[in-house]
């Protein structure tokens, strides 16, 4: 498609599409970076290839999911496969039981779980278990954290929100965020502060254990530790969004990292190998006051659909088969240290934070530890950095405030070509 045409597409796409788009934070390649329209076209392995023709490395893959890369040849003969024997039946097939035994073996503790289509949905029925089951209707959550569009939860929320600079959503009653306590991330002391007081009244505290939808933000030494006692103290529960993290950071996400246990964890993204994907997970006696087994309602047409089933068992498989994530770590620091490198060389200062496969750059010239001083990092900079990045071809997820990902197929040849063209836009700014 040459570039007429993209543009063409451009026009079509306002016509029919809010913002042209299906998501906020993909018309920021137009509205904030001030690009020419790009459209993609395939994937494959590392690279991305545009409609224009042109291949980039891609460091977006889909907001997270594709920690294979794209199309990865096992993952696309076990959808063709699957979906020759049915896409959807409304009925339970082994598959949801596989993956549920699976993903239960490497969660320790975690017995049961309910899957759904997106992490916004698994979010919704935390909130909704976490109340029913404390009879409390509160929920804390961090500055900057997202766990998807909820309306509860659209508040200070990351990703789009921040990318795009909204302001918290009309459209969502005062009254249905009233129950929503926002916290600044990684200050213990003022979550300490509100539980002495409201303890009794919060349901659970709500948080992403590596921030990562402003960038990413790792939690400072003992934040989750901390989160764990006020709750114990309090009886609320305590629930990870591992949507971003969950066999991401770590064979067992966050929770193998930091061992920190919480009450409910939420997952998406990786466990569904790139198909739509929701679950929340916790304890057999949580996870059972949920309809039918309990009272708590949750129910979907396309929940434990087969195909995402599928793709997200070979998934955890190959990732389990080929030791990955030393591999991905290791490529990930790889990465990183080369990133910090060519910034100390060219003179520009930046921050680089990374923990397991997902990272994220800052113009910035202190630590990166919550969404305030997130903000503070150079924009225009940024802006500068992004579009050179793009013409290098790299493509990062097109915001200042959302992670990079890498994936299995980022081999060090992938990252070298990256820091070379990373350290030429550093010039060039
Ligand atoms: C992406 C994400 C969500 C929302 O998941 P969707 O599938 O987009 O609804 C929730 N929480 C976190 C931490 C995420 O990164």
């Amino acid at each position: 498609m040459r570039p007429q045409a993209s543009q063409h597409l451009y026009i079509r796409a306002q016509q029919v599409l809010p913002g042209g788009v299906n998501s906020p934070v993909r018309s920021a390649y137009q509205r904030v970076f001030e690009l020419d329209p790009i459209y993609v076209a395939s994937g494959y392995g590392a690279y991305i290839q545009l409609t224009d023709g042109r291949m980039l490395i891609d460091y977006c893959l889909g907001y997270g999911p594709l920690i294979l890369g794209h199309a990865h040849p096992e993952i696309v003969q076990t959808i063709a496969d699957t979906a020759e024997t049915g896409t959807c039946f409304g009925m339970t097939c082994e598959k949801e039981v596989q993956l549920a035994e699976v993903i239960s073996s490497r969660l320790p503790g975690f017995q049961k779980m309910r899957f759904l289509n997106s992490g916004t949905e698994a979010a919704m029925l935390a909130i909704r278990l976490a109340r029913a089951a404390t009879g409390r209707q509160k929920i804390v959550k961090f500055d900057g954290c997202y766990h998807g569009h909820a309306d509860p939860l659209l508040v200070q929320a990351g990703s789009g929100v921040a990318t795009l600079g909204l302001p918290n959503s009309p459209g969502v009653p005062p009254a249905t965020v009233a129950d929503t306590l926002v916290m600044p991330y990684n200050d213990l002391t003022a979550v300490q502060n509100l539980m002495q007081t409201r303890g009794t009244e919060i349901a659970a505290i709500l948080v992403e254990p590596v921030l990562g939808n402003v960038g990413c933000i790792p939690p400072r030494d003992g934040f989750l530790a901390g989160l764990r006692h006020l709750c114990d103290q309090s009886g609320s529960l305590l629930v990870f969004d591992e949507v971003m993290t969950g066999f991401r950071i770590g064979p067992s996400g966050a929770l193998g990292r930091f061992h920190v246990r919480p009450d409910l964890i939420i997952l998406g993204k990786v466990i569904g190998g790139g198909l739509p994907i929701g679950a929340c997970c916790g304890s057999a006696s949580l996870m059972d006051l949920i309809a039918p087994a309990g009272p708590v309602y949750q129910a979907g047409t396309f929940s434990g659909n087969p195909l995402a089933m599928a793709a997200g068992l070979k998934t955890l498989e190959i990732l389990q088969r080929d030791d990955a994530f030393t591999q991905l770590n290791e490529n990930s620091e790889r990465l990183a240290a080369g990133l910090r490198r060519a910034g100390e060389k060219v003179g520009v200062p930046l921050q680089v934070n990374q923990i397991g496969a997902m990272l994220s750059l800052y113009f910035c010239d202190r630590p990166v530890t919550d969404y305030t001083i997130a903000k503070t990092a150079n924009q225009e900079l940024f802006k500068r950095y992004y579009r050179k990045l793009i013409d290098l071809g790299v493509h990062l997820a097109p915001s200042a405030f959302e992670s990079s990902f890498l994936s299995i197929a980022h081999t060090q040849e992938v990252i070298e070509e990256t820091v070379a063209a990373h350290e030429e836009a550093l010039r060039a700014l």
